[in-house]
């Protein structure tokens, strides 16, 4: 619709959005924060829910500990291959003397040693 005049109720909507960072969610009018809105689609998180619930997904993960579950149920499922495979395998074959480039080697370490930081984290 093209406006002919200016519309207080309208553009103090926009400013406000602006200066909160956050917008009205286009399912059902919430003000939203913009990191909200980028995560969930360009919804509020209610709208999402119900947009997941409608796809038959069940609920969505959400902290850290609900994904890492997922994700301890998916390497299961493909045989509980070590994580980070591609490091090891790296690491086999620099001991079995195969020469490998810098690179290489600064990233099988890298991906190692992430990987010790992980499990003191969750100790
Ligand atoms: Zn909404």
């Amino acid at each position: 619709m093209r406006r002919t005049a200016f519309d207080d109720r309208q553009d103090r909507q926009v400013v406000n959005e602006i200066q909160a960072n956050s917008m009205s969610c286009p399912g059902c009018g919430t003000f939203t924060p913009n990191e909200d809105l980028s995560n969930y689609g360009h919804r509020c998180g209610a709208c999402f829910d119900a947009f997941c619930r409608a796809a038959g997904t069940g609920p969505i993960p959400k902290t850290r500990n609900e994904k890492r579950a997922i994700l301890d149920r998916l390497k299961a499922a493909a045989g509980a291959k070590p994580s980070r495979a591609w490091a090891w395998s790296l690491r086999q074959r620099e001991f079995e003397g195969v020469r490998l480039g810098r690179v290489q080697k600064e990233a099988w370490r890298a991906a190692l040693s992430l990987d010790l930081a992980d499990e003191q984290e969750e100790s």
